[in-house]
């Protein structure tokens, strides 16, 4: 018999930002490891990485 689906989610680790470490919501569509305080306003996917620009 499988357990009830809020137990598996209370399984789950809680997310919190990595700078203040805020628990953040947990959010089915983005995926990031800041706060949208810590981040600027800005929240990026979980997978985007910033491509560091080569020097000239
Ligand atoms: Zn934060």
């Amino acid at each position: 018999m499988l357990p009830p689906a809020h137990q598996f989610f209370e399984t789950l680790p809680q997310k919190q930002c990595a700078k203040c470490g805020t628990v953040m919501e947990e959010q089915s569509e983005c995926y990031t490891h800041v706060c949208v305080e810590c981040s600027g306003g800005t929240v990026y996917p979980f997978g985007f990485k910033l491509v560091p620009v080569p020097p000239k």
